[in-house]
């Protein structure tokens, strides 16, 4: 996206499918910062916290055009529902819908932040039918 895109309160993703999914919540801009690269300071500095993936709920500092080359889209609001979806080895989840091992889970499930949905591949695949087109 566009650096003057980048706005304090809204979400971005990375547009990446599955497991890569990483959506980030800006809480700051004009922040001062270090820059590694050149150490000096400057104070471009974009604050954000990882809303979806490994790094849930950490906090990260960016220049604003670091952080604008990561960010691919914008989520629409705050609560519109992201499947962030991982993979899972064989033998940790059973699938919600029959007694297979599932492939994959999602998380966090909307309204529910605790639970972990995981499914089979079949289970996934009616699932991404049934679901097409309506997000
Ligand atoms: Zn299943």
């Amino acid at each position: 996206m566009k650096p003057h895109e980048i706005e304090v309160g809204k979400t971005y993703h990375n547009g990446k499918q599955e497991g890569r999914y990483r959506a980030w919540k800006v809480l700051g801009t004009d922040v001062e910062m270090i820059d590694l690269s050149t150490g000096n300071t400057r104070d471009d500095g974009v604050v954000f916290k990882f809303i979806y993936g490994p790094f849930n709920n950490y906090v990260g500092t960016l220049s604003l055009e670091s952080f604008a080359r990561l960010a691919e889209g914008k989520v629409v609001t705050d609560d519109q529902y992201i499947p962030a979806r991982f993979p899972v080895e064989e033998g940790t989840y059973k699938c919600e819908l029959c007694d297979k091992w599932a492939t994959h889970y999602e998380y966090p499930i909307q309204d529910d932040p605790e639970f972990i949905y995981a499914a089979c591949d079949e289970h996934w695949k009616e699932h991404d039918e049934t679901n097409q087109g309506t997000l």
